[in-house]
């Protein structure tokens, strides 16, 4: 007769991003006892907050979309999303910049979008609109359906292949995009979107097309006060329903007996038991260090290693005493190059000399983020990560700043050399050393194809059973609706809501 386990009553959580924050949620809803165990002194992990002279710095993930996944959330908890926390929209979606002067303010807006794409290509009318119906399919077979099933068995990806074939998945996201669109710039707006997840759009499955039916769909949010705020809310619900969690407690090692996991222990020495354990950390660290000295860590982390990671990125936190209104929330700046530069940012083994930077100027929806008429922002740049390019950012960092800062003075942001009041770097050495990412990558295992849903890290071991991953190396993979998808995706096989 098939073992079966008694019902889990105790959890531990490794970490404290969106996923691990969201799967410590479902599991304590569920009536488990959950520990979250969070290594920095604030939770939020890429979603960190930064805070200096009345300045409140997002650390990273600032383009919100799909508020219905996180309502989903606090409903699974008995609670709603707008007690805790209040989503501004946020429009345009984002303003994108080209070298030459050429502008484009991506809105949800038909008519406004149709305007402008005649007005720089008039063929490309009817070709974006084809590529929206695209875009739509591909959301409703690869979001809809498959973002929050957990990938445990190659029959499951066999069962989706399909679908996957019909949507031409082996195709990129830019030779997708190019079949409907013609204009060169036109095509580098709206293929860059899987930058935003870590995805090289000439090399990343067209599934990430979907992105654009995303957005188009649920819209772009802004959590009043910040991501941070989203981060606090979430904190909030997770202790209000009685979860725990432990700030500076850094975990150095998971017990394993036989194929069980039966705790922790922190590196400060202290130990925690559970019925379960699950990590939110990266998914190298967690089974190269977390596990070292087992037969299964070891494996699976030279397995992993094996695997191509996503790039890394350079971020330029910033106050100025005056902010500077001409600026939209959300900004993509294209440099002069885009395939070329792209291909350097995934697989060149130094630093480029030119740039495509996201400035965030969250003000401009917030000015509560910064003391009365100041600004704050940040500007960040993909770049290789330390794998590919081991640049010492100790000598780098800094001059690689200056020459953004020059850049941005230069074209987009007049005086801000002489209004500076803060600034703060954060460069793939602190991926390494603050977030435990595997070669500094910012969004974990590169989204390729075959390197996606079966093929990502699996939401449950496949050797310790009670062991579990969440977060943006497990399917679907990085973005917030994504890790939060994983967080579904995970808790439902704890939960026993899908097939052993
Ligand atoms: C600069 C930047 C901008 C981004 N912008 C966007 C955006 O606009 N929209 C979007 O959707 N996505 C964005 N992303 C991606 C998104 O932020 C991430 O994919 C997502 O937040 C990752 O969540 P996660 O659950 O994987 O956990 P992480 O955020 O990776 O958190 C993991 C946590 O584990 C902790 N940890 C690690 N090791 C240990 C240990 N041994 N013991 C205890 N704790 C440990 C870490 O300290 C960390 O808190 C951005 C990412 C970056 C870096």
């Amino acid at each position: 007769m098939k073992h079966v386990p008694p019902p889990a009553r105790s959890a531990i959580v490794i970490g404290s991003g969106f996923g691990g924050l969201a799967l410590a949620i479902r599991l304590q809803a569920a009536g488990i006892q959950t520990v979250l165990l969070e290594k920095r002194d604030k939770p939020g992990g890429r979603a960190y907050v930064y805070e200096d002279q009345g300045f409140v710095f997002d650390a990273g993930p600032t383009v919100i979309t799909d508020p219905s996944a996180l309502e989903e959330l606090y409903e699974a908890a008995g609670r709603k999303l707008s007690d805790y926390v209040t989503l501004l929209p946020v429009s345009p979606f984002y303003r994108l910049c080209w070298e030459d002067g050429y502008a484009f303010d991506y809105a949800n807006d038909q008519g406004e979008l149709d305007r402008q794409i005649g007005a720089k290509s008039p063929e490309d009318v009817e070709g974006y609109r084809r590529f929206l119906a695209y875009s739509r399919a591909v959301f409703e077979e690869g979001y809809l359906k498959l973002g929050t099933v957990p990938f445990l068995q190659f029959r499951d990806m066999v069962r989706a292949g399909p679908q996957l074939a019909k949507l031409q998945a082996w195709r990129s996201v830019y030779a997708k995009v190019s079949e409907f669109i013609k204009d060169d710039q036109l095509r580098q707006a709206f293929s860059f979107h899987s930058l935003l997840v870590g995805g090289n759009p000439f090399a990343t499955s067209s599934i990430y097309a979907l992105i654009h039916a995303l957005e188009r769909e649920w819209g772009v949010w802004f959590p009043k006060g910040g991501t941070g705020a989203l981060i606090q809310g979430m904190v909030k619900l997770f202790t209000d329903i009685g979860g725990r969690i432990e700030l500076n407690a850094e975990v150095s090692r998971i017990e394993v007996d036989g194929r069980r996991a039966t705790g922790v222990v922190l590196h400060d020495g202290r130990t925690f038991d559970a019925d379960i354990v699950a990590s939110n950390a990266d998914v190298v660290h967690t089974y190269d260090k977390l596990l070292r000295g087992t037969t299964r860590g070891a494996a699976q982390a030279a397995k992993l290693k094996r695997k191509r990671f996503s790039m890394s990125l350079f971020v330029l936190y910033f106050g100025l005493k005056r902010h500077q209104t001409q600026l939209q929330h959300h900004t993509v700046l294209f440099g002069a190059r885009y395939r070329a530069l792209i291909d350097e940012i995934f697989k060149g083994k130094e630093l480029a000399g030119d740039f495509s930077l996201y400035l965030h100027s969250p003000c401009a929806t917030d000015p509560s983020l910064a003391p009365p008429g100041m600004g704050s922002y940040y500007v960040l740049s993909p770049v290789p990560h330390l794998g590919n390019a081991p640049i010492d950012w100790s000598v780098e960092g800094p001059r690689y700043a200056d020459r953004i800062l020059d850049y941005l003075e230069a074209r987009y942001m007049p005086g801000l050399r002489a209004d500076l009041v803060t600034q703060r770097i954060f460069t793939p050495n602190d991926f390494v050393s603050e977030l435990n990412a595997h070669h500094g990558s910012a969004f974990s295992l590169d989204p390729v194809l075959t390197q996606s849903a079966w093929f990502r890290a699996h939401n449950r071991d496949d050797w310790i059973p009670n062991l579990y991953f969440v977060g943006a190396g497990t399917h679907p993979g990085a973005g917030v609706p994504g890790v939060v998808g994983s967080a579904k995706a995970t808790a439902g096989l704890i939960l026993g809501h899908e097939p052993a």
